[in-house]
């Protein structure tokens, strides 16, 4: 695992003029990480505090006098007061990713109809799964623990209601023809997407929203009509293209805005009709472009991608305000040690759509909440899993419409607000407040998680710093006809479909072997229609390998203080310069352009 640097902290502290009030050693990878003033003034924040009588916390405090320190009363509320976190940003976030199985879907059975269904459960682990189907109906019930129980650690009681209430088996709401989606909604007619929102025809994306007609890609919003992209924004017919904004009709771009009808250029803006960074005419251009093959382009000058932003620190970062150690934010303010995601505010250790949250995954706008995993419509709740359209709940699974619940159990609100302190009075007795969900609660093992994808973990390693993690392996699918990889027609799928369209037919029928894995696989009549309409080749590497080869073209996340390579001036960036020819800074990288 790499980690952000004492100097580059030391930085950020002096830009943003946030004084560093403390330094911490992390306890899993002991490296030193900062805690800023503006990370105290969040905490106090987003504080729980509970509405109890002045005679409820005088005995409180005499019972709990051992923590009293940890809360605070004034005008009849019960403020618990927020430890600064044991972990590094980084680790934190690996703990966070690893509840999150976005793509390793598993084919299963469904306890209840015992139906074939697909899950992202792998069949090594003893949860009760459900077709998410049942999701919506009253044919089951979470399990509920009646009697809080203080002497028995809380996450011990939540693994008890986790494995004694169903999980569904994939986690997605509103799609229409698109079996084959997790944690995707709003969706139609789409295939093997992960983690996306609003699609209609795309397959094989993964963090993509609001796009049509893609094919795979990962990381992009709005778009239209590409193929084999990596972080777009805005982009209409563009194949092969990384870090592009505002893009049309071109192929083989990096990090460029408003450029249409350019070819295998780099950090270009507002052009038109250019090769390897060179200006044709419209004419030359449509001639040449049929001849065209990219080669290696010289990617020589950059600094860190911040577009049409305010106050902000780190990469990949548009349209935001005040945030800082984030990458990949699109529409946010106040967000900080967080990645990718889309319009939230004031959030900090989150992966959500919200606003005023901390450590949460995948939790969609929700109002002041803490630990969630998967949560809808949230507010003031906390360590809640999978719940919807409630307030004020702690310690919940599955619960719909609910309030002041706790392991699923009903109270009162006065019963609530006395009893919830008393829980968080043992949990800080126990070291497991707040801290977020210890990571042996996770559904998944560590090597199926965004956390084996961002922060990648040999088995010792995971092992070492207390993961789950397994060598389960799906075993690989009966196939009668196969064909291997080299034996596909090279042409382009629009000319076989001229000359020998019988092929594109026949080879619905056949398994493809991968090239790197040897995986079989099969491509889609959809897919092949896309192939033909933009006159792709047919794929000859599994889609799992096409994933991980467009991970790997992603920018890294871990800034360093360099040079800037024209003016000499200290500044961030994810990139190395040794890895570029130039590395500039802002000021200069537009001046060059
Ligand atoms: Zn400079």
């Amino acid at each position: 695992m790499e980690y952000t640097s004492k100097e580059v902290y030391e930085y950020i502290s002096k830009q943003l003029n946030d004084k560093i009030v403390e330094w911490k050693k992390c306890r899993l990878s002991w490296q030193e990480f900062p805690i800023y003033q503006s990370d105290l003034d969040f905490y106090d924040k987003v504080s729980p505090t509970f509405d109890v009588s002045e005679k409820f916390v005088e005995q409180f405090f005499e019972k709990n006098s051992d923590v009293k320190n940890n809360f605070e009363y004034k005008n009849w509320k019960l403020k618990v007061k927020l430890p600064t976190p044991t972990l590094c940003p980084e680790e934190r976030e690996a703990q966070r990713f690893v509840f999150r199985n976005e793509n390793h879907l598993y084919r299963w059975k469904c306890v209840y109809s015992w139906k074939d269904i697909i899950t992202t459960i792998s069949p090594d682990k003893d949860y009760i799964v459900y077709d998410e189907n049942f999701r919506w109906g009253d044919k089951w019930e979470p399990k509920k623990i009646d009697q809080v129980k203080l002497d028995r650690t809380f996450f011990d009681t939540m693994n008890e209601i986790l494995h004694g209430t169903p999980i569904w088996g994939k986690f997605v709401q509103k799609n229409e023809n698109s079996d084959y989606v997790n944690i995707t909604g709003n969706s139609k007619n789409s295939y093997m997407c992960f983690a996306s929102y609003d699609l209609n025809e795309c397959y094989y994306v993964q963090d993509w929203t609001y796009s049509s007609n893609c094919v795979d890609c990962l990381f992009a919003d709005y778009s239209e009509y590409c193929y084999d992209c990596v972080k777009i924004n805005h982009c209409y017919a563009v194949t092969h293209c990384d870090s592009c904004i505002n893009c049309s009709n071109s192929s083989y771009l990096y990090n460029c805005t408003w450029c249409h009808d350019c070819f295998n250029c780099s950090n270009l803006d507002n052009q038109s009709y250019c090769i390897n960074n060179k200006k044709y005419t419209q004419e030359e251009y449509m001639k040449l472009l049929p001849t065209l093959k990219p080669s290696p382009i010289e990617r020589n000058i950059i600094w860190c991608n911040i577009k049409d932003s305010d106050n902000c620190i780190w990469n990949n970062i548009v349209n935001c305000k005040n945030c800082y150690f984030v990458w990949t934010w699109t529409e946010c303010e106040d967000i900080r040690y967080t990645s990718y995601e889309i319009q939230s505010e004031d959030c900090m250790d989150s992966f959500c759509h919200s606003k005023h949250c901390i450590y949460t995954v995948s939790c969609w706008v929700s109002y002041n909440c803490g630990f969630i995993f998967y949560g809808n419509n949230l507010n003031n709740c906390r360590y809640c899993w999978n719940c919807d359209d409630s307030n004020n709940c702690f310690w919940c699974n599955w619960l719909r419409n609910k309030e002041y619940c706790i392991y699923n159990s009903q109270y009162t609100k006065e019963e609530y607000n006395e009893l919830v302190p008393q829980i968080i009075a043992q949990m800080i007795r126990d070291k497991q407040w707040w801290e977020f969900f210890n990571p042996q609660l996770s559904y998944y093992w560590y090597n199926e998680t965004l956390a084996m994808d961002y922060h990648p973990l040999t088995k010792q390693e995971a092992l070492e710093k207390w993961y789950k993690r397994s060598d389960y392996e799906t075993p690989l699918p009966h196939v009668e006809k196969n064909v291997k990889w080299e034996d596909l027609p090279r042409q382009w799928c629009g000319i076989i479909k001229e000359k020998k369209p019988e092929i594109l037919e026949k080879i619905l029928n056949y398994a493809i072997i991968c090239e790197v894995s040897k995986r079989p696989f099969r491509i889609t009549k959809q897919e092949i229609d896309f192939y033909v309409k933009h006159n792709l080749p047919l794929p000859t590497k599994h889609p799992d390998i096409r994933h991980q080869e467009r991970l790997a073209r992603k920018d890294p996340t871990i800034m360093h203080l360099i040079h800037c390579d024209e003016c000499g001036e200290e500044m961030l960036s994810v990139h190395l310069p040794w890895e570029w020819k130039k590395v500039l800074c802002e000021k200069c990288y537009y001046k060059s352009n």
